[in-house]
């Protein structure tokens, strides 16, 4: 599918839910995709994309930078400690704040560099042990402590389990950032992102269904 056919899917989502124009987001996620198709959509105008590896957006977007300006970089896969410098060099935002170890750390280094990108915290809305984020019913707390640590937290973001209906997982994050009153809702990929856009997503993770399927696993 065309960039310009999620866009306007995009925006008739929005629409049919009642929401302004552009309210949402569409971050395309560029992991694994070769660095043609990556300039084919930068080349059509748009700037926010996401990636999952600090050291693969290491790799690709200091180079996309010398040529395309105000590149939009949101890191949506898992961050370790020891990353997070470089992860704060390269993206505007960080939607994988998930572990009080982490929050410490990127407080550490804001109050070093003098500035901090955008952060969302993961929440593990399926409970899956495999999978990322801080349960639900341990957000509350984790969240009110990165605010109070002065981290600029703007919201919360999930990846719902594959083989569940994912409004659920959305409705719940959606629940979880208004008692927390965080505006931020970093949900939807591909196959779902419409029904994250009628839950009050702000910001939808479209890879695949902007790129084509992805070479390898990412
Ligand atoms: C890869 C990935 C996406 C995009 O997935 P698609 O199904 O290709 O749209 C979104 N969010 C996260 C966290 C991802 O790792």
């Amino acid at each position: 599918m065309s960039l310009g056919e999620i866009e306007s899917r995009l925006r008739s989502a929005e629409a049919k839910a009642g929401r302004e124009q552009g309210s949402t987001t569409l971050i395309a996620v560029s992991k694994v995709q070769p660095n043609e198709r990556v300039e084919a959509i930068l080349d059509q105008g748009h700037r926010v994309f996401g990636e999952n590896r600090v050291q693969e957006a290491a790799g690709k977007w200091p180079m996309f930078r010398e040529t395309y300006e105000n590149v939009d970089l949101h890191l949506i896969g898992p961050l370790q400690t020891n990353k997070a410098r470089q992860a704060m060099d390269l993206a505007q935002s960080i939607h994988t704040v998930d572990r009080p170890k982490l929050a410490n750390s990127l407080a550490r280094l804001a109050q070093e560099l003098g500035y901090c990108p955008d952060l969302y915290i993961q929440v593990n809305t399926g409970e899956e042990p495999q999978k990322a984020g801080v349960l639900p019913i341990d957000a509350d707390t984790f969240i009110q402590d990165a605010l109070a640590m002065d981290l600029p937290v703007k919201g919360l973001m999930c990846i719902p389990p594959v083989e569940e209906e994912p409004s659920l997982h959305f409705a719940l994050l959606g629940k979880i950032a208004k008692r927390n009153g965080l505006a931020g809702l970093s949900m939807g990929m591909s196959g779902d992102f419409e029904s994250a856009v009628a839950l009050g997503a702000t910001h939808v993770r479209v890879g695949s269904a902007i790129f084509g399927a992805r070479t390898a696993t990412g």
